[in-house]
């Protein structure tokens, strides 16, 4: 197996299909009429003129149909705002700025990194405007003896990755979207991925942030230091506040040493009871250096070898169960022993029926490229019902069966995957295109059962607009009630990002 340099060079980026850009995408106020616009300001000619007093042409775009329209729709082609004026800071004064004077203008705005988001909350819901992170992109400093990175929160993963490799470190965390999502965009949603098994959540990545609040005031937690006992860990809150409390414009991460030698494991399973003894003989068998361990079920190969025309792996069969495990560490020889006797006891003790395990880099890539591209797959379907939920490991899958029940016919397709040893499944389901009366049997029912289990309604991908009605099914109303003082006392105008995360209006 050659190095993770090159792994990493080329797979998992991210893969902006045509077919995404072919649906017509229906204004969010238009297709969810209950929603409400705040009685903020609307844009004009003075606020327009402010604007442009204190940024370059450059970072003031107004022009709806070329500038504007990308910035208005998520990727999922699922959401539409409708704002006005994109707003392009470089640096946490301009932020700072730029919020200051929104918060006395009471003008709502809408905070955007790489608008890979999958709950709605990166674009507008009405005619918020937009402030992206894109040219806030620069790696202010990377210290291989630390490992700690500097960055400013619009620099895209892929990029700071290139960048940490070539001092012999690696990200903490690694997602499908790493080609366009931001370090920012990721604190905010506290993105997870497929490394969280090994490198756990960005809240103990991120040793510090800079964050603008509604104000405009700068606050500064840039801290490096590992530990750090001083009063409230007040950094915590910007971490997966999803645009809500403040606008992130610099991070800390610690990130750890790259790893010299990287497998990859595919193997197809009969019983769900197999993929959880998988999981069980891998941790305990590979240790340390197991670095991934996601599951696929039959649906979303299938999905993603027809869709995207992609090569299914060399196994004697179709199953209804697939793992990807991935091992990282520093000694290949004795890494490829680990993973070649695990397979070999696997299938020894029918726990696996078949497997194979990448003899190149370009093998990885093709096996990674199965699991990374589901996403994108289904949604070239048309539209996607997507559920990103955690539950207890022993319940992992049944989600799905029960919704394949419950739905009786089919729409397009009902399909289960995700980070296995995270117990995160994304449970999927396409139809050709949007249907109101699809939601209604699909919710509240899903959250239902999900809180049933004490599980989460939202494992990674955040609340946005499209799960804020839900949070109650995770979140006890005390928990709630706090979450709202929290976000009046930060932005008592809720000019940040508003209609996102809770339900209702907050004044309620
Ligand atoms: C193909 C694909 C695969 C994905 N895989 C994963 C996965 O494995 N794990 C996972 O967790 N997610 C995954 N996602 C979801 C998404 O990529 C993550 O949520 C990502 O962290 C969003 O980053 P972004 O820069 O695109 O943020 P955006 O989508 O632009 O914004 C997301 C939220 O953060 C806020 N925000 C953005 N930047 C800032 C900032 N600087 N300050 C304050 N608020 C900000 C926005 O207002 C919004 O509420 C995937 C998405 C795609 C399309």
């Amino acid at each position: 197996m050659s190095s993770m340099n090159k792994l990493s060079a080329t797979i998992r980026t991210f893969h902006s299909s045509a077919a995404r850009f072919k649906k017509n995408v229906e204004f969010t106020a238009v297709r969810y009429p209950y929603l409400k616009r705040g009685n903020y300001s609307f844009l004009s000619d003075r606020h327009l003129g402010f604007f442009q007093s204190i940024l370059s042409p450059h970072q003031v775009l107004t022009d709806e149909i070329n500038d504007l329209s990308g910035y208005n729709v998520d990727w999922m082609h699922s959401v539409r705002g409708s704002s006005r004026l994109v707003l392009r800071p470089k640096t946490t004064e301009e932020v700072g700025a730029i919020l200051q004077y929104c918060n006395a203008q009471n003008i709502a705005v809408c905070p955007q990194g790489g608008n890979t988001g999958l709950v709605g909350g990166s674009v507008p819901v009405f005619d918020e405007v937009i402030m992206s992170l894109g040219l806030m992109d620069a790696v202010i400093s990377v210290d291989e003896l630390s490992g700690i990175a500097i960055v400013q929160a619009g620099c895209v993963l892929e990029k700071l990755e290139t960048i940490l490799h070539l001092n012999n470190l690696t990200l903490p965390l690694d997602l499908g979207a790493k080609g366009s999502c931001q370090i920012g965009g990721n604190v905010a949603t506290n993105a997870g991925g497929i490394r969280l098994l090994r490198y756990g959540n960005l809240h103990g990545s991120v040793l510090g942030l800079t964050a603008v609040l509604a104000n405009g005031q700068i606050m500064d937690c840039l801290s490096t230091n590992k530990k750090d006992n001083t009063g409230y860990d007040l950094k915590q809150l910007f971490i997966g506040s999803e645009g809500t409390l403040g606008v992130v414009t610099q991070v800390a991460l610690h990130c750890p040493s790259k790893p010299t030698s990287v497998q990859v494991g595919f193997f197809g399973i009969n019983s769900f009871d197999n993929v959880l003894e998988t999981l069980r003989l891998s941790k305990q068998n590979l240790g340390e250096i197991l670095s991934s361990c996601e599951l696929i079920d039959q649906s979303s190969l299938e999905c993603v070898t027809s869709q995207l025309k992609l090569k299914s792996p060399d196994l004697v069969n179709h199953f209804p169960f697939y793992i990807l495990l991935e091992t990282s560490g520093s000694n290949a020889d004795h890494d490829a022993e680990k993973l070649n006797s695990l397979l070999e006891m696997l299938l020894k003790n029918g726990t696996i029926v078949d497997g194979t395990i990448a003899v190149d880099s370009t093998q990885a890539t093709n096996l990674w490229t199965l699991r990374e591209r589901i996403a994108e797959a289904l949604a070239s379907e048309g539209y996607v019902y997507k559920y990103d939920v955690s539950v207890p490991i022993r319940q992992f899958y049944q989600l799905v069966d029960v919704m394949r029940a419950r739905l009786e016919k089919l729409p397009i397709r009902c399909c289960g995957y995700g980070h296995l040893g995270d117990g995160n499944l994304h449970l999927n389901i396409t139809s050709q295109e949007y249907s109101s009366e699809l939601l209604n049997k699909i919710e509240p029912f899903v959250y239902d059962w999900v809180s049933r289990q004490r599980g989460s309604v939202s494992a990674e991908h955040g609340l946005g607009l499209k799960k804020r009605d839900y949070i109650e099914y995770t979140k006890s109303p005390t928990s709630v009630h706090w979450m709202r003082r929290m976000k009046k006392l930060f932005d008592p105008n809720n000019i940040l990002n508003p209609y996102k995360i809770f339900p209702g209006t907050l004044n309620e």
